[in-house]
């Protein structure tokens, strides 16, 4: 590249797993890239998730069928879903999130977002290869968990679309479950193997990993906090919390849940609006004990917590047990009795001991109403580009994001339909 020639510089802002991924695929693509965060690589939503890649994830919360269960959901509020008052700012995206169960959005969300799922697990693989932590990574799947015979019955439209997808999985039953998972209590009757899933032992980690790659390329780290965005005769510039102004000929914007306010706070001349809102979730962990564990993550549908076992920070193996839904403002005070209704259910499930003392931890999964997330360039605002959204699964789906998105910004033919997740949508 000519040293002077910044038609090809761009900054990425937000470092969690979408922001690296669009760096590490842009710089791959010859990009000269800026990432930068008020904090460091990966310590946000991207490291507190359950860690599964799965195909089965195709399935968005909001499918045929929500309209009759949502309220029954709501007056009788479990641990899958809970909506507290904060939520209420959020009426537009509720409206859109409902609207968007009809049949026909569903369909064209499943399959958007197996296109994504898929290029994601490939990309993961390479990386992690590259990265040297293919140890991170297992690929025994991830079990679905029923207590009776009712639960199982409930669940025979997600297992429908899994096979017309061709998602490979396996049912077992009674005493096949404790074969594979020989720790778990005999309560539950009935379980879907997802054999087409995949999980890493420490996300947090895998995302740094990936930033080191960024680094050690060529790429530039910045630690900064964005408060502002303006579009410029030729590119952009942003401003962080001193009020300095930066200026980047291209702009991504992959700050997670913290994108569209961003968006909001700058009042750029774009009709785009996502109307996004934020699934919360907490984590806490548990240090197995007396050989007790698990070789995959397991989904309890009644319980609505998913268990993995993981690595914490000092290498030591701990079980993360991962909460439902709680529907709130993003910066609303935490509200841990989703965190305490879990905990009993897990220990309906395997014995365990007292929960890792300060391991408690709540994210926001950002939401935009149709389950799909924005990627592509904003409209009516050249050169700035969007890569947020990614609601349960962007853990799984950040490397296909930035894969898709660098084939946008350098006007390639795409690796997969980027209609469906366009910015354009919302505008
Ligand atoms: C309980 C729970 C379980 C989950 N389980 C899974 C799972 O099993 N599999 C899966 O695929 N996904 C899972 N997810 C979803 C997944 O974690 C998210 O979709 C994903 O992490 C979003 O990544 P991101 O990069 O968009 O956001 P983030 O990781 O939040 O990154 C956004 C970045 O923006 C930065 N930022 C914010 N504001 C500013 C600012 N003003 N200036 C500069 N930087 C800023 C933040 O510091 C952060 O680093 C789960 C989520 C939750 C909450």
């Amino acid at each position: 590249m000519n040293f002077l020639d910044t038609s090809r510089q761009v900054t990425v802002l937000g470092a969690g797993m979408v922001g690296v991924s669009c760096a590490l695929a842009l710089q791959a693509k010859g990009w000269q890239v800026t990432l930068v965060d008020k904090r460091g690589p990966g310590e946000e939503t991207s490291a507190g998730n359950a860690g599964v890649l799965s195909r089965s994830s195709l399935l968005p919360f909001n499918r045929p069928g929500l309209w009759q269960t949502l309220p029954r959901m709501l007056l009788k509020p479990g641990p899958s879903l809970q909506v507290r008052p904060s939520a209420l700012a959020h009426w537009r995206f509720m409206w859109r999130f409902l609207w968007h169960a009809r049949r026909q959005s569903f369909e064209a969300t499943t399959v958007a977002l197996d296109g994504l799922i898929q290029l994601s697990a490939q990309t993961h693989k390479t990386w992690l290869a590259q990265t040297a932590q293919q140890h991170r990574l297992r690929e025994n799947g991830w079990l679905w968990l029923f207590q009776n015979e009712a639960a199982w019955a409930g669940s025979a439209f997600s297992r429908e679309v899994l096979q017309e997808f061709s998602v490979a999985t396996a049912v077992l039953r009674g005493a096949e479950i404790q074969s594979l998972e020989p720790h778990l209590s005999s309560q539950f009757q009935h379980a879907l193997w997802i054999q087409d899933a995949a999980s890493v032992d420490n996300p947090a980690e895998v995302v740094k990993a990936y930033a080191d790659r960024f680094l050690k390329l060529g790429g530039v780290f910045r630690h900064s906090d964005v408060r502002a965005l303006q579009q410029q005769p030729q590119g952009w510039q942003w401003q962080d919390a001193s009020g300095a102004p930066h200026w980047t000929p291209n702009l991504v914007l992959a700050m997670g849940p913290w994108s569209e306010s961003l968006l909001q706070a700058s009042q750029l001349p774009s009709q785009f609006k996502a109307h996004m809102a934020f699934e919360r979730g907490y984590h806490r962990h548990f240090k197995p004990v007396g050989g007790v564990h698990l070789q995959r993550p397991v989904y309890d549908t009644a319980g609505a917590y998913v268990l993995s076992p993981m690595v914490n920070a000092q290498g030591e193996p701990v079980l993360r047990m991962t909460t439902g839904v709680e529907l709130a403002g993003r910066d609303a005070a935490p509200n841990t009795a989703q965190l305490e209704a879990a905990e009993n259910a897990v220990r309906r499930a395997i014995s365990l001991k007292e929960a890792v003392a300060g391991s408690d931890w709540m994210g926001s999964r950002p939401t935009t109403p149709d389950s799909r997330p924005v990627i592509g360039e904003m409209p009516q605002c050249p050169g700035l580009w969007l890569a947020f959204g990614h609601q349960h699964i962007g853990f799984s789906t950040g490397p296909g994001t930035g894969v898709l998105l660098a084939e946008l910004m350098a006007g390639e033919s795409t690796s997969i339909n980027s209609a469906p997740f366009s910015p354009m949508r919302f505008s």
